[in-house]
């Protein structure tokens, strides 16, 4: 007796939820997205960025590893783009491409090289380094609802600085 009354209130409860996700099923639709080629580049490079190995496993000599990023854009009439400071720890992602500060660029500064010659100037040493470089922007920016592309201007000055664990 009881038991069918349980089953019973359990179909009642399973066409409530059928209901419910009939009402659920809403049509969404995608708002015009005013850079429809840069959103897909930068979710691209944030994907890397999650998936890309820890610090310590490319460098287990390294305790942090500074980057400092100064932009330029000589094409620019007011500020120029704040520059950057990122600390990266021996758990964070080994992951070194940059967006490009220009709102309608998909481009990025990729200083996967730069790392790479810091870690062979350092050679399993314990010890500080550092490297410097400067890159431009190979993105394209997009205008006018992405009707009009011109190459971006923005420069990229930047140093690496890695500190070595302290030896106890
Ligand atoms: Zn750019």
């Amino acid at each position: 007796m009881s038991s069918a009354r349980s089953a019973a209130s359990c179909r009642t409860a399973l066409a409530r939820r059928g209901q419910c996700s009939r009402r659920r099923i809403v049509m969404r639709v995608g708002a015009a997205r005013r850079h429809s080629k840069v959103l897909p580049r930068r979710e691209q490079l944030m994907s890397e960025h999650m998936r890309a190995v820890p610090l310590r496993e490319l460098s287990p000599e390294i305790e942090q590893l500074r980057i400092q990023l100064i932009f330029s854009n000589p094409n620019a009439q007011s500020a120029q783009p704040s520059s950057q400071l990122r600390t990266l720890f021996p758990s964070a992602p080994a992951f070194f491409r940059f967006s490009c500060p220009c709102a309608d660029c998909d481009g990025d500064f990729d200083l996967t090289d730069a790392v790479s010659s810091l870690l062979t100037s350092l050679s399993g040493h314990k010890r500080a380094a550092s490297f410097a470089g400067q890159l431009s922007c190979h993105g394209v920016q997009f205008r006018d609802h992405a009707r009009l592309q011109v190459s971006c201007p923005m420069q990229l000055s930047f140093q690496l600085l890695s500190e070595p664990h302290r030896a106890d």
